[in-house]
């Protein structure tokens, strides 16, 4: 069933009035009336819904059933990535919203060679899009332009807040172990030069310790991944 998200102001009684970008995907799809679509409200509820009529600017469909997610993680993670380079940024945020990250945060860092910020409104898209394809509930939130200093500061309010360095004597594993069911976790992961010593020496002073993924080196593109993939199949138990 195809997957489409609205604002909650869209949900009236039992109608769903979907406008915008939405409605050219939906006659890009052909959806006939009659349809089912599942549309989410992006808060908290899923609805099964068919639609009843289509204009050229909006399409209204009849609610017929409503659940509460169901394909959400049961951790919060929020994915701290630096800056990068020509378009890894988009990869990481699309490969991060299907491995199940609830929030992305774009940061700046000393040894960040990329200067220019994407649009936002192309991240939000490939969230978007990727959300669609795999099967979530929500479209994660995208915070772009964070300093170095209010990363820190995200990492530190949640449950779990995880500071990757490839220099770390602290393994992944060991931090695992001692946090046995955290409600939210966050970790950062530095651009394609590396955290300088001072950005490790400001991160372990906030109370966030480095942590090691391992003896090999990941690219910044590949550490995110690999720390997300560990966090939803150790934290994620649903099924
Ligand atoms: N400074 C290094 C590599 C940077 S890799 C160099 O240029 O050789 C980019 C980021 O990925 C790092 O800042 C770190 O956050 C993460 N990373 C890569 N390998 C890692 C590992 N083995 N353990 C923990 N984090 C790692």
């Amino acid at each position: 069933m195809h997957k489409l998200f609205v604002p909650p102001e869209s949900i009236d009684g039992s109608l769903i009035t979907v406008t915008g970008a939405d409605v050219e995907h939906l006659h890009a799809l052909r959806i006939r009336e009659g349809e089912r679509l599942s549309i989410s409200d992006g808060k908290k509820t899923v609805y099964e819904a068919a639609l009843s009529q289509m204009h050229k600017d909006s399409a209204v469909f009849d609610i017929l059933d409503e659940k509460s997610f169901e394909n959400e993680p049961d951790i919060d993670i929020t994915v701290c990535i630096a800056l990068l380079k020509g378009g890894a940024c988009e990869d990481v945020i699309r490969q991060s919203v299907e491995l199940g990250a609830s929030h992305i945060v774009v940061f700046t860092s000393a040894n960040c060679i990329a200067k220019e910020r994407e649009k936002d409104g192309k991240y939000l898209k490939t969230a978007r899009q990727a959300a669609m394809q795999s099967g979530r509930d929500v479209v994660p939130d995208i915070l772009t332009g964070v300093s170095f200093e209010k990363m820190l500061n995200i990492l530190k309010k949640t449950d779990l807040p995880l500071f990757f360095h490839e220099k770390a004597q602290t393994p992944f594993f060991d931090v695992i172990e001692k946090n046995s069911l955290p409600r939210s976790a966050a970790f950062a992961v530095g651009p394609e030069g590396g955290f300088t010593d001072s950005e490790v020496k400001s991160a372990e002073n906030c109370g966030i310790p480095a942590v090691s993924m391992g003896k090999r080196i990941l690219r910044a593109v590949t550490a995110p991944l690999c720390a997300l993939s560990v966090l939803t199949a150790v934290y994620d138990r649903q099924r």
